[in-house]
């Protein structure tokens, strides 16, 4: 009888997990390709053992972290204890052949069913404790589906508890295969003793069956919820972005004209356009809310949420699944329409409100890729549709006509070398032998009048350090990342191909940039449209030279100052010890951390081209980033960006005019620093 109904309960439950399993299988295969995905197996294994096996993201938050690392250990290790309990369905004293009397397995066992049921206990509190505040807009769980967890935390009590009550019966009635060290199974075991032995027996067979018939149910419940991560997330940190989730977008679409045909389409106009990649990703989202918790568009009260915007593509995708999987229409017959994602799918105020800052790609413990998604849509609305916000409109024009986004052209681009006491040589042939450095200077460091004082405290400080660079002035042309951000490709690609014959015409080999966005493009852009180039930030340059005291910051300041991480030299590259590494050479001052800082750094505001359009919801996110630096009564706030810069400055200044801000806070690059520190 047990076996019967312990074999009919696995019979169903696989059948409905296994058809619903096929079913989630052939919907994300409906996907295009997704090239590149399987390259680097050894990369891929390393991330399997750091981000599933070793849950490196969870941890991150220590309580749930590791009350959800217990879980999924204990429903690792459990694995044996479901072997041992079909085993037991045909044979009452089943052991595992050759490990299955060993003392090590079934502590384990025992230790992870206490671990998993404290973890579930963990779990409970967090979520009564939270549960007001889960409703409210700052929580990260805003939005989430909260009534599938609870049946989570009772379903996996309940295969927990059934185990341990078996097991307890089982040695009642001599039947368990481990004499000691399962302390669990036996401390139950001495309270059920008294029962009597046909108790016991009449005990392992209900929850036996008990527990057979929880794991089913719960695996099929799995397959129907956002609990589906389980099965997913594995697949989805298996076929992530390797090496490296953030740096260049992942695709560089084929823009070649004699190539496209009147059915190419550019970017992600509908679910169909995904690739089966982004679709595993819709489905895998655990709706944790570790990117809308710190998402600057979320944090200032855009209706951006990384979250709201993977499960509403999730809804819509599981929505359109009956069209995707259809037949190809017979001939002569109308397919059904698909449903454009913008506006019907994704408000445009959604997608126009990304800085591309990269927070919830780290952030996501399943490894996630929002930024790539968002740009794909962004680029079918420019590319295809002619749709995105009119002030973009400008800058995209003076880029492609003027080569800079304020179109101002490239008469001004040698005007910050004006007045420097030494000569900067500019290319205009092949780099002399001696000259080491092609110096990016970037539209910013040329034209903007404060970034224009960083590019010059950068050129005095390596012709101090007697570093030989050249720049090459007017044949400098925007990288094109506002563009591409943007999703205007096709510009994107104009510039970069343009800059990759001119930094080949120089013979260019090593190329320093002092902005983090030029850094991306030449470093981690170009080398998709055959410019490889060795590419150093000046971050990185400047903290070299201060330890071969080639630079030797000697003049003392007492000031107090905190370094704000731009998103593209930090979280997208991984830059973050350099810079302070320069701040810590001067004598005296104090640097101070904010509370987001390095990965966890908030935006300036200005990445994925939002420095080019206007903000009018919600908070500033340059005046929110300048109001967390202020927390810290700090009298410099130091960067290595020329965008954060101006955003930050401008921040302060609105801080100072409204008198939430002293009025000696000084917005200063990290060579403006250092250069104050050697000047006698
Ligand atoms: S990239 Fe930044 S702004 Fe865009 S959705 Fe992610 S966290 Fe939000
Ligand atoms: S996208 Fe990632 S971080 Fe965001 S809710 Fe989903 S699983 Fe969590």
């Amino acid at each position: 009888m047990v076996l019967v109904l312990g074999l009919l309960l696995t019979v169903v439950g696989l059948a409905i997990a296994g058809r619903r399993l096929f079913f989630l299988y052939r919907l994300v295969s409906s996907g295009k390709p997704a090239p590149g995905r399987t390259e680097g197996a050894w990369e891929r294994v390393q991330a399997e053992i750091v981000e599933v096996l070793g849950q490196r993201k969870l941890l991150k938050k220590t309580v749930p972290g590791v009350a959800h690392f217990f879980t999924f250990w204990g429903f690792t290790i459990l694995l044996f204890t479901i072997i041992e309990a079909y085993g037991s369905l045909f044979q009452s004293s089943f052991a595992i052949p050759l490990i299955g009397h060993d003392s090590w397995l079934g502590f384990l066992e025992d230790f992870f069913s206490v671990a998993v049921l404290l973890a579930l206990v963990v779990f409970t509190i967090i979520r009564i404790k939270n549960s007001p505040a889960r409703k409210e807009r700052s929580s990260r769980f805003y939005g989430s589906h909260t009534d599938a967890a609870w049946i989570t935390l009772g379903g996996i009590a309940l295969v927990v508890i059934t185990l341990l009550m078996y097991r307890a019966a089982q040695v009642n009635v001599g039947d368990f295969p481990y004499s000691d060290f399962a302390f669990a199974s036996h401390l139950i075991a001495n309270a059920l003793r008294p029962l009597g032995v046909a108790t016991n027996r009449d005990l392992v067979s209900v929850f036996l069956v008990g527990n057979v018939a929880v794991l089913m149910a719960f695996l099929v419940f799995v397959t129907y919820s956002k609990h589906l991560h389980i099965f997913a997330a594995p697949l989805n940190v298996a076929f992530s972005r390797r090496p490296k989730a953030l740096g260049g977008l992942w695709s560089t679409p084929n823009m070649d004209p004699e190539q496209l045909t009147e059915d190419t389409v550019f970017g992600a106009g509908k679910i169909d356009d995904f690739t089966w990649k982004q679709l595993l990703d819709l489905a895998t989202c655990t709706e944790c809310g570790r990117c809308q918790e710190l998402c600057p568009a979320w944090g200032t009260g855009k209706p951006l949420s990384p979250k709201l915007l993977i499960m509403s593509l999730r809804d819509h995708l599981f929505h359109s699944a009956d069209r995707l999987l259809a037949p190809a229409p017979a001939e002569g017959a109308t397919a059904v329409e698909a449903v454009p994602l913008v506006p019907n799918v994704i408000d445009p105020d959604v997608l126009w409100a990304c800085t591309t800052c990269g927070a919830c790609v780290e952030a996501c413990p399943v490894d996630i890729e929002h930024v790539d998604t968002i740009v794909d849509m962004r680029r079918y609305q420019v590319l295809m549709e002619s749709e995105f916000p009119s002030e973009a409109g400008t800058m995209l024009r003076n880029i492609e006509n003027q080569g800079d986004p304020w179109g101002l052209g490239t008469s001004h681009r040698l005007d910050w070398t004006e007045g420097l006491g030494f000569e900067v040589p500019v290319a205009t042939g092949e780099l002399p032998e001696d000259v080491e450095y092609l110096f990016w200077v970037g539209c910013a460091g040329a034209l903007d009048e404060r970034a224009r004082k960083v590019t010059q405290s950068t050129a005095r400080l390596l012709n101090k350090a007697g570093v030989k660079f050249a720049v090459l002035g007017p044949r400098e042309s925007c990288t094109g990342d506002p563009a591409r951000r943007l999703g205007n490709e096709y510009l994107y690609q104009m510039q970069a191909m343009q800059n990759v014959e001119t930094l080949k015409d120089v013979r260019a080999k090593k190329v320093i940039a002092s902005c983090p966005h030029c850094f991306n493009e030449l470093a981690n852009e170009y080398p998709a449209l055959g410019g490889n180039f060795e590419v150093i930030h000046h971050s990185q340059l400047l903290s070299d030279l201060v330890k071969n005291r080639a630079l030797v910051p000697s003049k003392e300041s007492q000031a107090k100052i905190t370094f704000h991480d731009s998103c593209y030299l930090g979280r997208h590259n991984g830059i973050y010890d350099e810079p302070r590494s320069v701040i810590d050479a001067v004598p005296g001052m104090v640097q101070v951390e904010m509370e987001r800082t390095k990965e966890r750094s908030f935006c300036c505001g200005a990445g994925g081209a939002r420095m080019w359009l206007e903000e009018n919801i919600g908070t500033r996110i340059n005046e929110a980033r300048v109001a967390q630096a202020l927390e810290l009564d700090p009298d410099m706030v130091s960067t290595a960006c020329p965008y954060c810069m101006i955003m930050l400055d401008d921040g302060v200044k609105a801080k100072q005019a409204s008198g939430e801000a002293k009025e000696t806070v000084q917005v200063l690059d990290i060579s403006q620093v250092l250069e104050r520190s050697l000047q006698e």
